[in-house]
């Protein structure tokens, strides 16, 4: 490769998808530049926003992004929010190929009545919120209730009912932000339901998550034998995983151990998996959220697993003071120039190559929705940065005239905004593993933007 035609490649955010298709580039060709862009001055996305403070093995991922980062070809650019500060056709006249894998920053909203009560809380944002993301860092949060909805059933639900239920000794421990500690701390929250439109054959969390509220200290699960108790006629017939996580339901619920009988029955706290409700609205008294009505469903469908959810007329209502909506992440177009399916919520694409944009790429949740882990995401990531290395190698996408990152620093310059680079980042992280260390976890993250950037330029 003559150094004109040296590919410069532009990755737009730092999330697990970012950094593996980085990866993945770097590897795969010997000269290419790869150039990470992230809005916040700080690395790695959901892993380090998202990821629950309580599953530190999980984080794990950082020390491969790290590696990718110190790549001398790799140049991490933190503070710079594409769409605001630079558009993507810039991007696009400056990069061989601009690849797009900014995640997914909106949610699912369920449009029903009492929803914008302060007391209807998405879960997006309450996990922002004790994972030190600078935007919820205002959340208000009234954990002064006992009763507590969650709606959704996937991993989300999981993590965020785990959260209010888990002994502040143990929390305190993790890196979760300390206003979120402190408030946790006053909690009166002593049950939380965790309600699904569909049935136990459909839930959509996984087993290990599953597996460690069962296990929860001074917890009782609670799941209705009338739920469950025909399950054991169908668990041969499910596939692999689903079998597993089935019988976990069935055994928990009508063959308990006697050691889980007698810990559950002292338990002071409980969580109760509920089925094929709906929610119809959030019921206020005095402004107050008092509950939530539900319609009673009825799942419709052959298929054993792949049911569908048709609401009856009958209706059912839980007290509570506060409810969580968890019913999914959204993405949203950063730049009026993408194509993009608003029902979905993702960029329009083939395997990772935007639609009728020669040179643009997508890759992780914004291309495929929010589903799935990061194992899942690494798996795309790697996907999209092989097809980029074929249409380098194909010709299909040219390299002259595209010098990379200049017209970034040149931007930033004229608005006056600071450029985070990786070794600021390491400033950050020191600071905040010296702030932890003070007062016994593994990091106290900084979470006003203008902090970052101080320590950053320290
Ligand atoms: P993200 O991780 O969201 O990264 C996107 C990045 O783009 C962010 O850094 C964002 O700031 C940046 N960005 C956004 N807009 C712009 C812009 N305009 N300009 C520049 N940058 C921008 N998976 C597991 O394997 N184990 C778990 O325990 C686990 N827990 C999870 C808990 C929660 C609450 C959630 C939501 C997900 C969890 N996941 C977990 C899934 C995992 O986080 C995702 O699979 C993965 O993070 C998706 O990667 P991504 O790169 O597509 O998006």
């Amino acid at each position: 490769t003559s150094s004109q035609n040296v590919p410069h490649v532009c990755i737009v955010g730092s999330g697990p998808a970012g950094f593996y298709t980085a990866q993945q580039i770097l590897k795969g060709h010997p000269a290419a530049k790869v150039d990470i862009l992230e809005k916040l001055p700080v690395p790695f996305g959901l892993v380090r926003f998202g990821v629950a403070p309580d599953h530190p093995e999980v984080k794990n991922v950082i020390h491969t992004f790290t590696n990718t980062a110190r790549n001398k070809r790799c140049t991490f650019l933190g503070n710079v929010d594409v769409g605001k500060d630079v558009s993507i056709e810039e991007l696009q006249g400056a990069y061989t190929a601009v690849v797009l894998a900014y995640g997914a920053d909106d949610d699912r909203t369920l449009a029903i009545k009492g929803e914008k009560n302060p007391n209807v809380i998405s879960a997006r944002s309450f996990v922002g919120w004790f994972n030190g993301l600078p935007q919820d860092r205002d959340l208000n949060v009234d954990l002064d209730t006992e009763n507590v909805v969650i709606l959704g059933h996937g991993n989300v639900a999981l993590d965020v009912a785990r959260i209010l239920l888990t002994p502040i000794s143990v929390l305190k421990k993790t890196d979760i932000s300390q206003h979120a500690l402190d408030a946790l701390t006053r909690s009166r929250v002593r049950k939380v339901y965790l309600v699904g439109r569909r049935g136990p054959l459909q839930v959509a969390f996984t087993i290990k998550e599953i597996r460690e509220m069962i296990k929860l200290p001074n917890c009782r699960p609670v799941i209705h034998k009338d739920d469950v108790k025909d399950l054991n006629k169908v668990i041969e017939d499910l596939p692999r995983p689903r079998k597993r996580l089935t019988d976990l339901l069935y055994r928990t619920s009508m063959e308990p151990s006697d050691t889980d009988t007698q810990l559950w029955a002292q338990a002071s706290k409980e969580w109760e998996l509920r089925f094929r409700l709906t929610p119809a609205e959030v019921i206020e008294t005095e402004g107050k959220v008092t509950g939530v009505k539900f319609y009673i469903n009825e799942l419709q469908g052959d298929d054993l697993v792949n049911k569908i959810a048709k609401v009856t007329s009958e209706t059912e209502d839980i007290q509570c003071g506060l409810v969580f909506r968890s019913i999914g992440y959204k993405s949203i177009p950063i730049d009026p120039c993408l194509p993009f399916d608003e029902r979905k919520g993702i960029i329009l694409n083939k395997k990772g190559r935007v639609e009728n944009r020669p040179g643009l790429y997508c890759s992780g949740w914004v291309s495929t929705g929010p589903v799935g882990v990061i194992l899942n995401t690494m798996t795309w990531g790697f996907e999209t940065g092989k097809v980029i290395l074929k249409d380098i190698e194909d010709g299909a996408i040219s390299s002259e005239g595209k010098h990379g990152n200049q017209i970034i620093k040149d931007k930033m310059l004229s608005k006056g905004k600071q450029l985070v680079t990786f070794s600021e980042w390491d400033k950050i992280d020191l600071e905040e593993m010296k702030r932890g260390a003070e007062v016994g976890k593994p990091r106290e993250k900084i979470i006003q933007i203008s902090e970052m950037l101080k320590v950053a330029s320290s």
